[in-house]
């Protein structure tokens, strides 16, 4: 499987309940090496212009009111097949349907208030990435 780059973010919930370490636990111990790293609270325009994709979606606005209801912890992940990956570790959208051991069915407490979020794709990979983080700020080994 190829070397893929995929971005996160940890949501002002899981940010209030102090467990940046123990998500950033779940990626180290399964293959994923952390590759560029911010904390940041979101403005608006920031969370509105990231969540594009769902701006007719009758939930917008919970989304973006919620994303930026605390700061958020956003990284850059890196691994084999570093996209599914992820998505396998963060587990179903709505916690209450997601995997035991996942993430969300860990740290979550609602379709809202979910913990984390993660590419889905290649190509929403590149461009979330480049959202947040210029090329030289992303870690690309010597
Ligand atoms: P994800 O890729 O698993 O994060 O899910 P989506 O890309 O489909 O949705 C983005 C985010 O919007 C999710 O993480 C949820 O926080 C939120 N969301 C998605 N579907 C719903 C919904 O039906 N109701 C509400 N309130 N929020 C939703």
């Amino acid at each position: 499987m190829a070397i893929e780059r995929t971005l996160s973010i940890i949501k002002p919930d899981a940010v209030a309940k102090n467990v940046i370490g123990k998500i950033y636990s779940r990626f180290e111990s399964n293959g994923l090496k952390i590759v560029a790293a911010k904390l940041a609270w979101l403005s608006p325009q920031e969370a509105g212009a990231f969540y594009a994709v769902h701006k007719e979606r009758p939930f917008f606005n919970d989304l973006v009111s919620f994303m930026i209801s605390g700061p958020v912890m956003i990284q850059v992940l890196e691994g084999e097949g570093a996209i599914a990956k992820n998505r396998e570790l963060m587990g179903a959208t709505d916690p209450k349907k997601a995997e035991p051991g996942t993430i969300r069915a860990d740290f979550a407490e609602s379709i809202d208030a979910n913990a984390v979020h993660g590419s889905d794709g290649e190509d929403t990979a590149k461009v979330e990435i480049a959202f947040f983080f210029p090329a030289m700020s992303v870690y690309a080994g010597r």
